[in-house]
Parts: structure tokens; C-alpha cells; sequence
């Protein structure tokens, strides 16, 4: 309104047109239009409006406001030159202030009679009004009307010649006006210190919340960071407790591998080797025995029978040892060589270990595989045994060791004696120390006994003690 009177005057004309003649809600209007027209300048139509509105103000109870009116009024004419009309107006607000008590807007109209009588010339009278003026406004204590009125009173004493006490009336309103400046000023720098203190603040809370936002993000890309991190380790960890099964498998596997024959699927020597190294030597009524069976002319089988048929005749055997040790309650036979195979176990006499190696002999001798032609192979088998126990131990062999050397040299005399044969050795006491190179001594000597199949009375009765 105070910068673009035109656009406020627009609105206050649509805001009038909006309404009907006689809505009491365009009194405020018209007013607000009345003081907007005459800031604008535009006297002649604000007199208009502001007429408007004299007789809606008339009723009762609106006096103060009548009274306020009446004085803009002759102000206007005053303005206009209508110095009579002017009078007329202010003579009205004057008789309705003989019943009002408001000093501030009796002041104003005390500073429009001042300026009637500085018009016509009655410089007295304008500066008795004017001294009025000024002691009612002083008495509402409201600046604005204390300025008007010395203002009033400075002009009415510079016309009337007294310029020293115009002087001093300006003096005043200049320092009233500083004060009211200073108040004014200082009002409004801490409306602007509060706003800025506000715009700080939210700044800062901006700021603030940023911060915390950023914090809030950094926090959860740590967070998500760590889970990823977690989750990698567990990954990893799970990749490498798969790799550890899969070594430990591959391990097994490759143990197991190097422990089993490939061809006949036993247990090679070195396998064989371990489970020996934890054969408990035995004793009396619970003999671990070894028996070592070597194929007959096995070389003579591969050349008229083929190399393969050679190898399928091992895996017969093979087959048919892993049957027996089962039968005869033995460990798990082994290949000990080409066509060697150990079988060892626990067993209760002398007796029952050569019944274990008839059978053993017959069995192969009963087994006769075929060959490409499907021809019968004639396969024989020689074989050793020795129990544990009884024999001489040299420093630095193992518990088995000499009954294996023991075992060898008998299947080695029962080659010798024919093949298709079996041979064992037998301690008459286990501290016969028996040293397994020199079997014939402890023969001589008494400390042990041969036993054979062709000798069966012989064999049958060993002293076991
Ligand atoms: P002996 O009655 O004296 O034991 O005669 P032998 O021919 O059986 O004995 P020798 O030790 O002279 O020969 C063993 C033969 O066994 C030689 C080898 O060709 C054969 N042999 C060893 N391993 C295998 C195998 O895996 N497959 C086949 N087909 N033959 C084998
Ligand atoms: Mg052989
Ligand atoms: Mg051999």
C-alpha cells in the first residue's frame, strides 16, 4: 500500500464491487481506499470516499470514529483551499470531542484548526491551537502526534517572526525525532537482529541436520561396509572351510589312494606296514600270525595266458583272499608284492593257522580263472607262516619284522619243496627267540618246530608252552 498505491487502490475497488451497498464491511474498505487516494495525492477522491462513509459513522457508538473522520476531512479541504468547508468539518469533530476523552486524536485536530488559523492569518490563534495541540499529544504520550504538534508549533512561531523560540520548537521535534528515529531504528534492528538470529539459528539447525544427516549416512555406509566385510569374511570362511573339507578329502583320498593296490583294490604294503605296526604281538592261546602266499610260475601264466589274464587271475585271488580272512575272522588281506599277498590275524592254536593255510592253498588251487580263450588257469599257491611271538627281535626292527623274515624263508622251502605247498614255523616256548635267519638252529636246538602239510602227525601236537 505505501509503494504501489495504484495496485492497492485496484483492490480495494474489487474488494467494493464484491460487495453490496449496503454491507457494513465496506466501511473499512472505503476508509483504508480514503487514506490510500489521499497518500497517492489524489485529494479530490478521497474526499469523495471518505464522504462516503459520514453518514454510516453517524449511528451511535461510533463517535470516536466519526470525530476522526471529520478531522481528515477538513484536512483535506484544508489541502484543497476549501478553507470554510474545511472549518465546517472541523467545528463537527470538534463538538464530538467536548464528549470524547482521546487526546491523541484531539491533538490532531487541535494541529488542523492551527493550520485554518496560520491560513487566514490569525498567527495568534494558530499558535494558541498549536500550543494546545502539543499538550494534548504529550498527554497521549505518543510520539507521532508530539512531532506533529511541535512541527505545528515551529511553523506557527516562524510565522508569527518569533524564530528564537521556533528554534527551540524545532530543536525539540528534532530531538523527539532523533529519540523517535533512534526508537524507531532500534525497533527495527532488533526485528532484523531477531531475524538474523532466527535465519542464523535455522542456519545452524540446517546445519546441524545436515551434519547429523551426513553422520546418519557415513554411520550406515559403515554399517553396510561391515556387513559386506562380514560377509566376505564368511564367504571366505566358508571357502576356505570347503577348501579344508576338499583338502581333507583330497588328503584322504590321495592317503587312501597310496595305501591301496590299484589293480586288486587291497591294501598295499605300506598300509599293510601300519596296520602290522599296531598287530599286538600276541601270546600264548592268542597268536598273531602272519601268512605270506606267493603265486606259483606266475610268470610262466603270463606268457601262455597273456599279461591280462595274468592281471585278472590277481584280482580273482584278491577277491577270493578277501573272502577267507572274513571266513577265518583274519584283518583285511594285503598285496605284498607282485604276486605276493600277506593275510595276518589272531588266532587260539598252531592248529588253527595251518587249517588256515590249507585253506588258503585250496582255495586257490579251486579257483581257476579264465583267460581270453576262456581257457582254465592253473593256479597254485605257496605259502609261509609264523607267528609274532617266540621269535628274536633284532634292535631296530619292528614287532612284525621277524616273523614277515621268518615267514619268507618258509615259503621260500616250500617253493623249494614243490610249490602248491604250505610251510610253518612254530616256537615250543615264547622266549625261544627264534632268529628268523637261521630257522634251522632253533629246529636243531629244540626252541621251535616246522609244520607242513605232508607231516600232519607231527604238526599236530606242537608244544606251544
Ligand atoms: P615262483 O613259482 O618261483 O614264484 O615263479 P614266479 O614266476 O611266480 O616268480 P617270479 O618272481 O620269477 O616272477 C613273478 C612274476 O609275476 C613276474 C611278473 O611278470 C609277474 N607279475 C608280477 N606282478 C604282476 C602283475 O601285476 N600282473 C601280471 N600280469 N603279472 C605280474
Ligand atoms: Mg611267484
Ligand atoms: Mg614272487
Amino acid at each position: 500500500e505505501p509503494r504501489t498505491h495504484d495496485v492497492a487502490i485496484g483492490h480495494y475497488e474489487t474488494a467494493l464491487s464484491a460487495l453490496p451497498a449496503d454491507d457494513g464491511r465496506r466501511m473499512p474498505i472505503l476508509y483504508n481506499l480514503g487514506l490510500t487516494l489521499r497518500g497517492a495525492g489524489r485529494n479530490e477522491d478521497a474526499r469523495d470516499v471518505f464522504g462516503q462513509l459520514v453518514e454510516p459513522l453517524s449511528a451511535p457508538g461510533l463517535e470516536i470514529r466519526l470525530a476522526s473522520l471529520l478531522s481528515v476531512l477538513g484536512s483535506i479541504e484544508l489541502e484543497l483551499g476549501n478553507l470554510d468547508a474545511a472549518e465546517r468539518f472541523l467545528a463537527r469533530s470538534d463538538a464530538l470531542h467536548d464528549d470524547l476523552d482521546n487526546p491523541g486524536e484531539h491533538a490532531a485536530l487541535l494541529i488542523e484548526w492551527s493550520e485554518l488559523a496560520r491560513r487566514r492569518g490569525d498567527i495568534d490563534a494558530a499558535i494558541e491551537h498549536a500550543r494546545e495541540a502539543l499538550a494534548e499529544a504529550e498527554r497521549a504520550e505518543f510520539t507521532p502526534s508530539i512531532r506533529g504538534a511541535l512541527r505545528n508549533l515551529a511553523n506557527a512561531l516562524a510565522a508569527a517572526g518569533r524564530f528564537e523560540e521556533a528554534v527551540d520548537i524545532q530543536g525539540r521535534y528534532v530531538s523527539v525525532s532523533d529519540d523517535f528515529w533512534r526508537a524507531q531504528m532500534k525497533s527495527r534492528l532488533e526485528d532484523a537482529e531477531a531475524r538474523y538470529g532466527n535465519e542464523r539459528q535455522a542456519r545452524e539447525l540446517a546445519e546441524l541436520r545436515q551434519a547429523s544427516q551426513e553422520q546418519d549416512f557415513t554411520l550406515r555406509r559403515e554399517r553396510l561396509r561391515q556387513q559386506l566385510l562380514l560377509g566376505l569374511g564368511i564367504a571366505a570362511l566358508s571357502i576356505a572351510v570347503a577348501a579344508f573339507i576338499w583338502q581333507r578329502r583330497n588328503t584322504r583320498r590321495l592317503r587312501r589312494l597310496s595305501r591301496t593296490d590299484p589293480l586288486t583294490g587291497l591294501a598295499n604294503r605300506r598300509q599293510a606296514s601300519e596296520w602290522l605296526d599296531r598287530l599286538e604281538p600276541g601270546e600264548p592261546g592268542r597268536w598273531s600270525v602272519l601268512w605270506l602266499l606267493d603265486l606259483d610260475h606266475f610268470k610262466r601264466i603270463n606268457d601262455s595266458h597273456g599279461h591280462d589274464a595274468g592281471d585278472r587271475a590277481l584280482q580273482d585271488v584278491a577277491a577270493l583272499l578277501e573272502r577267507l580272512a572274513e571266513r577265518h575272522g583274519l584283518y583285511r588281506p594285503a598285496r605284498w608284492g607282485g604276486e605276493e599277498f600277506l593275510l595276518f590275524g589272531r588266532i587260539g592254536s598252531p592248529r588253527q593257522a595251518m587249517n588256515i593255510a590249507e585253506d588258503l592253498r585250496a582255495a586257490i588251487t579251486g579257483l581257476r580263472p579264465r583267460d581270453r580263450m576262456n581257457d582254465a588257469i592253473e593256479l597254485t599257491a605257496s605259502i609261509g607262516f609264523s607267528p609274532l611271538t617266540g621269535l628274536h627281535r633284532p634292535s631296530g626292527q619292528a614287532d612284525w619284522e621277524p616273523a614277515m623274515l621268518a615267514a619268507d624263508q618258509l615259503l621260500y622251502r616250500a617253493k623249494q619243496r614243490g610249490r602248491n605247498c604250505w610251510m610253518g614255523l612254530w616256537p615250543d616256548r615264547v622266549d625261544a627267540r627264534i632268529a628268523a635267519h637261521d630257522i634251522e638252529a632253533a629246529i636243531r636246538e629244540g626252541r621251535g618246530r616246522l609244520l607242513d602239510d605232508r607231516d600232519e602227525d607231527r604238526t599236530a601236537a606242537p608244544g606251544t608252552t
